[in-house]
């Protein structure tokens, strides 16, 4: 099977979570799969291993870090872990992004790896693009540079990867 058939097969629809009225799109069966944990974690970063590729991989608190994870070490790179706020120790860049309801914040821990570095930021779903656009600017103020965003599925009709792409190529295995 291909990874965006694995997707589709193992991701569960979860009506009425978070909160009522909202589809939930639960990809954790797909991280449980032996085989389409790491077949996924392979089509994620494909599109972005040519040319420059990248040196890390950024991964979007909490589904986010398992693909980060098995991205990079397919790669021999290493991961960046994007974290929501007041998790990390010491110094931190934090960027405040607006939710459909409120407000939520992102935080990186700046110089751990050499400013320039390529990143691959990934997570598992692509909505309004919020989220992935924060940790964009949270990877460039930290003198990085985003060359790509991966995730597993994108919804459609929210507009993430238009609101995404005139700052770097998009790349999913899926829109629903
Ligand atoms: P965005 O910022 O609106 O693009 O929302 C994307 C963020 O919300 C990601 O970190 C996702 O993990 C999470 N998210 C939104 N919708 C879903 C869903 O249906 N399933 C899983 N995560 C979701």
């Amino acid at each position: 099977d291909t990874a965006a058939a694995l997707v589709e097969r193992l991701t569960q629809i979860v009506p009425d979570f978070p909160k009522p009225g909202v589809l939930f799109r639960d990809v954790t069966p797909v991280f449980a799969d032996p085989i389409a944990f790491g077949r996924v974690c392979e089509a994620l970063a494909a599109p972005f291993a040519v040319g420059g590729g990248f040196a890390a991989v950024a991964g979007i608190e909490a589904r986010g870090f398992a693909l980060a994870g098995g991205i990079a070490a397919q790669h021999q790179v290493g991961v960046l872990t994007v974290r929501k706020a007041g998790k990390l120790p010491g110094e931190v860049l934090s960027e405040q992004y607006a939710l459909e309801y409120g407000e939520a914040e992102l935080e990186l821990r700046p110089g751990q790896l050499e400013p320039g570095t390529r990143v691959l930021v990934v997570d598992d779903v692509l909505a309004t693009g919020g989220t992935a656009a924060a940790t964009v600017t949270l990877l460039e103020r930290a003198g990085y540079e985003a060359i790509g965003f991966a995730a597993l599925l994108e919804l459609d009709g929210l507009s993430g990867r238009e609101r995404l792409e005139p700052r770097l190529p998009v790349a999913t295995l899926g829109a629903v």
